[in-house]
């Protein structure tokens, strides 16, 4: 799978093998950006969608009379939940490159081995 640019913070990554080519952003915080980008772009094509909702709405809350309390406390446990898992998916991401690096690193060290003529093993030996 290639590597892509993400739309929205323009770094390097690598895509979801689920989401493939489709993917636009490369991390949770960037896929927020685009869903608000999103949502925006649908209430411009889509003017007045949301007007004249509020008589239904206001019957609606009436008989859910808890519900918008009970949804602000779930939006916060989220939103702490989402602060998290972006913090926990780029140490895993920082470890899995390390990791790479670490591989790579060691071939290179292997080829300088296997070559001593490249006229750089000195760099590897050990005290
Ligand atoms: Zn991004």
């Amino acid at each position: 799978m290639a590597f892509k640019r993400c739309c929205y913070c323009g770094k390097i990554f690598l895509p979801d093998p689920r989401v493939g080519d489709r993917q636009k952003a490369c991390s949770k915080a960037c896929q927020r950006l685009r869903k608000r980008e999103n949502n925006r772009s649908f209430s411009r094509r889509n003017p007045g969608y949301w007007r004249g909702r509020y008589d239904y709405l206001r019957g609606w809350r009436l008989t859910h009379p808890d519900y918008q309390r009970q949804w602000r406390q779930r939006r916060k446990a989220q939103n702490k939940a989402t602060l998290f898992e972006i913090q926990a998916e780029r140490l895993r991401k920082a470890i899995e490159l390390t990791g790479r690096t670490q591989f790579y690193l060691r071939e290179i060290q292997a080829e300088f081995l296997v070559q001593p003529s490249l006229g750089a093993s000195f760099v590897f030996q050990s005290p």
